[in-house]
């Protein structure tokens, strides 16, 4: 009797361990999906028409370019056929603003950047961009399209666990461990090297579902977003035809914050942030 209360009183620590653990996982894809903010009336933002030539942003401005340093697209179009990406590009993280910064393989987050968080309801994301996410979002919700949060802001431990588990998986399936990390990079970016570590990037799905697929692409919430996001100043970072460049798998649901006006020159110039910043330090 004695022994049989120690079993059901273990397993019932056991139990509430383990939600407890997954409750505190804020993060996890798949566990729980964030409720949006209440729903506000918002407005579109207004954007320069795409013909007009537009004033460069902080970043220009931190390199010393005019304050009317403009761009149009036939410049950004000359510039690629002119020079092509490097592979390995590291880009000046020092002098860009917090929404530009470039986070991946060959660029490591630096140690001293500085974040500030905001709760988006069982997650965090960058405060500064925090009414931005809500606004795209709401705005989808009033065209019937219902985007929830699947993960946001990742600290560098969990991405870690994240990144381990990937590579076990890959040991398991019988590869090398230099096979395994590879194929894990691909997937889950090294810490460090994660735009979730940053507090700028989201995985978004659609309401009521809870794991990250390809098939998210071709919803009406992913198509949409596709073609709306700049807006509100996201992109979508890793997209099907840039794998190349971004060295990561085609990810319908991963977006980054950049602001309105980097996320338009982008969008309209058919940029990832990796060939943007490159455009932006050789002009
Ligand atoms: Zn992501």
């Amino acid at each position: 009797m004695k022994k049989l209360m120690i079993i059901f009183s273990t397993l019932g620590l056991v139990l509430v361990a383990t939600v407890a653990i997954l409750l505190f996982l804020p993060d996890f894809p798949g566990f729980f999906a964030a409720e949006p903010a209440p729903a506000m009336a918002v407005l579109l933002p207004e954007l320069p028409p795409p013909t007009q030539p537009v004033v460069v942003g902080e970043a220009g401005e931190a390199r010393g370019l005019q304050e009317h340093d403009r761009y149009t697209h036939q410049t950004i179009q000359d510039f690629f056929t002119q020079n092509q990406f490097p592979e390995g590009f590291v880009a000046d993280n020092s002098i860009l603003p917090w929404y530009l910064k470039l986070v991946n393989r060959y660029n490591v987050m630096d140690d001293d950047f500085e974040i500030e968080l905001a709760y988006i309801g069982q997650r965090y994301f960058d405060a500064r961009a925090t009414d931005a996410l809500f606004a795209m979002i709401d705005y989808a919700g009033e065209l019937d399209l219902n985007i929830v949060v699947l993960s946001a802001y990742r600290g560098i431990s969990h991405q870690r666990w994240l990144f381990n588990n990937q590579v076990q998986r890959r040991l398991d399936a019988g590869d090398t461990q230099e096979q395994a990390f590879e194929a894990a990079r691909r997937v889950v970016a090294y810490p460090g090297t994660s735009e979730h570590n940053l507090g700028l990037a989201v995985d978004l799905a659609v309401r009521g579902t809870y794991t990250l697929t390809e098939a998210f692409g071709q919803t009406d919430e992913g198509l949409w977003l596709v073609e709306n996001a700049h807006r509100f100043g996201f992109v979508l970072r890793y997209p099907y035809y840039k794998q190349h460049i971004t060295n990561i798998i085609y990810e319908p649901w991963h977006f980054r914050y950049v602001s309105e006006y980097h996320a338009t020159v982008m969008f309209e110039n058919d940029l990832v942030l990796e060939e943007y910043l490159f455009w932006l330090s050789l002009r």
